[in-house]
């Protein structure tokens, strides 16, 4: 909706009305036509205001029309009768101008934004384009360089660099609209000729292809394999190289093709699936909106090692007091350095000064901690070492403060059973690095409170993390998954593949690296000490014949012999690859691993086979989408938005693919079963490749969309 009065005698006011962000749905579409129409009928009026209630110009296109007929007035014409009208028209931007906000205020004659307005083009990360003349009239503004930065990148700006870009007129301190009113009576007789975006001519830079060729390059390496980013080139080079109502032409066809696209719908299950995450509730009932959370005004960190340095960060940097407790003399003054640093550079990007340096006190003493809110524990991840801290917190924090682990996998029942109040224990999971990734899994046992999830929630948002509840079993929801994936992995090198190959098939899916170049990233002595905690490890495996069995399953000791030969991956200069010295990042394939694995497979009959992508990707990837089928059916996440999140902000699974269980949908529920099927034929002693029986029922009810797997769920916990 939109409302009109005339103010100041002659000015016509236009204000969106549609909270919270005033979206551009069809009523508030019809609204602008009638109004802006109105405005221009209106002997009176001599100029005219377009302003949004409640501080918020435009917060874009209303999202939840996507996908549906879309009914009311269409936004292309709507902008132009607005860019046509023979009175000046002012966007008065407050608070955002967004997408199809920003792209309104294009059309308009003049644009004034308050200073703390932010500006953007985000389409491209709901895999579209600025299809209302974005990407036509913003070149012809502002030039190809910085609209190809804005329109491929999504990002938003200030008003003063809006300012210095030239996408707006002018910046209010005060009241936007009283500036924008008195700017639409001082400019009510002049003439339009020249503030008519779209004909102005759009510059071309002199190194044109260089240019266009560079930022293609830039956005194919980035994107991988996203193509909204690359259409976004597309349609702004259009605007550079043809007349305006021909680039809009091809501004259309680019976004009927990205709109019909998966990509499209994946990444806008993905913009929704975020916030329906922040909605949780656990299987006893408890919910998001029903459990308060507790303030914490002051945390603490125990162990300061990779984990708990970046925990530190993140915690001081919302500002609150955080101790942090380190036993290693070493250690302690290492990771003082370290976190200084962390918070300087942080401070420094945001142009601010890092106030967060003296909120964090130092001690070697858990005592330290008595007086806190909640407390962060990150010690080595030893099931007896973490018992030992949570006895000691139990004893010495004040009663009610919540006590929180960052272990990867071990059991947080088993640790909340050691203290007085099992009630105020949860998982808190963070990503490496801790005070960078966006991904928290709040883990909650079965005794664990509402509110201690509730806060855990809160506290990660205001983070900036992503943060999912999840139910607790070994690893989670993200690294129960993994576990099969990497198995495969292995397999498939027994089989015939290499790690380059299983790593391209990997990378070109749109990961961000490959199993093996990310298992060479974080260590292989990470999993080998799991492995050997599980008794899965045959010791002197490196002289004798390690058999490939364990109880029955197939077991792959590629990842032990390597350890034991100290290849643990970039920190020793060797892994899965090899690197030109310790600590150093670019993998380079190794003919040292390749005739060891050759000899490998000799050694226990393994005839090598030519093994393709597919292969790679269905066997990698299906048994991770079937393990997250085990873990909706076990109740450990509470739907597949929950696995998709974590998926997609915690192991870089590209986000233009929807996360693993809506890419197990678009693939088609009864082609991931019946794959499944086939290689779990062809390796009876592979457990993981048993489709799962929540699968099963879905593919008999009809391969319902990701949407509707909840009923199923319910319906199967309900019968069990
Ligand atoms: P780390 O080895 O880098 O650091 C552990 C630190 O804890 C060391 O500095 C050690 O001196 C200190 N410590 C040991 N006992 C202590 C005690 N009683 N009091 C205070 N400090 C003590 O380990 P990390 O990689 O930071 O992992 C910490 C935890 O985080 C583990 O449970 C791990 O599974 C989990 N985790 C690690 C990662 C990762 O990528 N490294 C990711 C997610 C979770």
């Amino acid at each position: 909706m939109a409302q009109y009065t005339r103010v100041s005698g002659s000015v016509g006011l236009i204000t969106l009305q549609n909270p919270p962000v005033n979206a551009l749905s069809a009523a508030v579409r019809q609204g602008i036509v009638d109004t802006v129409k109105r405005a221009l009928g209106d002997p009176k009026v001599k100029s005219v205001v377009i302003c949004g209630q409640n501080g918020i110009f435009c917060g874009g296109a209303d999202i939840k029309e996507f996908g549906t007929n879309m009914s009311g007035p269409p936004l292309v014409p709507m902008i132009h009768a607005i860019e046509a009208a023979n009175k000046p028209v002012v966007a008065a931007i407050e608070g955002s101008a967004l997408g199809g906000g920003l792209e309104l205020a294009l059309g308009c004659h003049y644009r004034i934004a308050h200073s703390k307005a932010r500006l953007g083009l985000p389409e491209v990360s709901l895999g579209l384009l600025p299809a209302a003349g974005g990407t036509q009239r913003l070149p012809r503004l502002i030039g190809v360089p910085a609209a190809l930065d804005l329109i491929t990148t999504g990002r938003h700006v200030t008003a003063a660099e809006a300012l210095q870009l030239g996408v707006v007129d002018r910046v209010a301190e005060h009241s936007t609209v009283d500036a924008a009113v008195k700017f639409a009576l001082s400019v009510a007789a002049k003439s339009l000729d020249a503030r008519r975006i779209s004909t102005y001519p759009c510059p071309r830079p002199s190194d044109f292809d260089a240019l266009f060729e560079g930022a293609m390059q830039k956005v194919r390496q980035s994107a991988r394999g996203a193509i909204a980013p690359v259409a976004c080139v597309q349609a702004v080079r259009a605007a550079a190289t043809r007349p305006y109502l021909q680039g809009m032409e091809r501004e259309k066809e680019l976004m009927a093709t990205l709109f019909t696209s998966g990509q499209a719908r994946a990444l806008q299950y993905c913009f929704f699936a975020q916030r329906a995450v922040s909605k949780w509730n656990m299987p006893n009932g408890a919910r998001w909106d029903t459990s308060k959370p507790r303030p914490v005004h002051k945390a603490a960190v125990i162990g300061l090692g990779t984990m708990g340095r970046g925990i530190a960060v993140a915690l001081a940097q919302t500002g609150m007091s955080v101790v942090a407790v380190e036993t290693q003399e070493k250690q302690l003054m290492e990771a003082k350095q370290a976190v200084s640093g962390m918070l300087e550079r942080g401070a420094k990007r945001r142009g601010l000064t890092p106030a967060a340096l003296h909120k964090i006190s130092y001690s070697h003493d858990i005592q330290a901690v008595a007086d806190v809110d909640l407390v962060i524990e990150a010690v080595f991840e030893d099931m007896a070492l973490k018992k030992k801290v949570f006895q000691q917190l139990s004893a010495v924090c004040k009663p009610g403060t919540f006590l929180c682990t960052n272990t990867s996998a071990l059991d947080v029942d088993h640790l909340a059973s050691q203290t007085r109040n099992p009630e105020l224990v949860v998982g808190m999971h963070f990503f490496a690095p801790a005070h960078v990734m966006k991904l928290l899994e709040v883990v909650y046992g079965p005794q664990s409170s509402p509110q201690a999830v509730a806060t855990a929630m809160q506290l990660g948002k205001k983070m900036g993390k992503v943060s999912v509840a999840v139910g607790n079993c070994r690893g989670f929801v993200g690294n129960r998954m993994l576990k099969p994936y990497i198995e495969q992995a292995f397999f498939l090198l027994e089989e015939g593949a290499t790690p380059e190959l299983v790593d391209r098939a990997l990378e070109e899916f749109g990961f961000p690296m490959g199993v093996f170049r990310m298992s060479d990233l974080s260590g292989l002595d990470v999993g080998w000490r799991v492995r050997k905690g599980d008794g899965l490890v045959e010791s002197g495996s490196a002289s004798g014949q390690p058999t490939r069995l364990r109880e029955g399953r197939r077991y792959s000791p590629l990842g032990d012999l390597l350890c034991e030969q100290g290849r643990f991956g970039q920190k020793t200069g060797r892994g899965w690859y090899q690197y030109d010295k310790p600590g150093s990042r670019v993998a380079r394939s190794d003919p040292w691993f390749h005739s060891f694995l050759e000899e490998y497979r000799a050694r226990h009959g393994l005839v090598a086979r030519r093994i393709d992508h597919q292969e790679v990707l269905e066997r990698c990837l299906y048994v991770l989408i079937n393990e997250g089928f085990r873990i909706l059916e076990d109740g450990i996440a509470a739907g597949p938005e929950d696995i998709d999140i974590i998926y997609v902000f915690g192991y870089g699974w590209p986000r233009h693919r929807g996360g693993p269980m809506f890419y197990a949908g678009m693939v088609g529920l009864a082609t991931v079963l019946e794959r499944l099927e086939h290689y779990r034929q062809a390796h009876p002693d592979v457990p993981y490749l048993q489709p799962c029986s929540l699968l099963r029922r879905l593919v008999a009810s009809g391969s319902p969309p990701v949407h509707r797997w909840r009923e199923v769920i319910k319906k199967l916990h309900s019968q069990l």
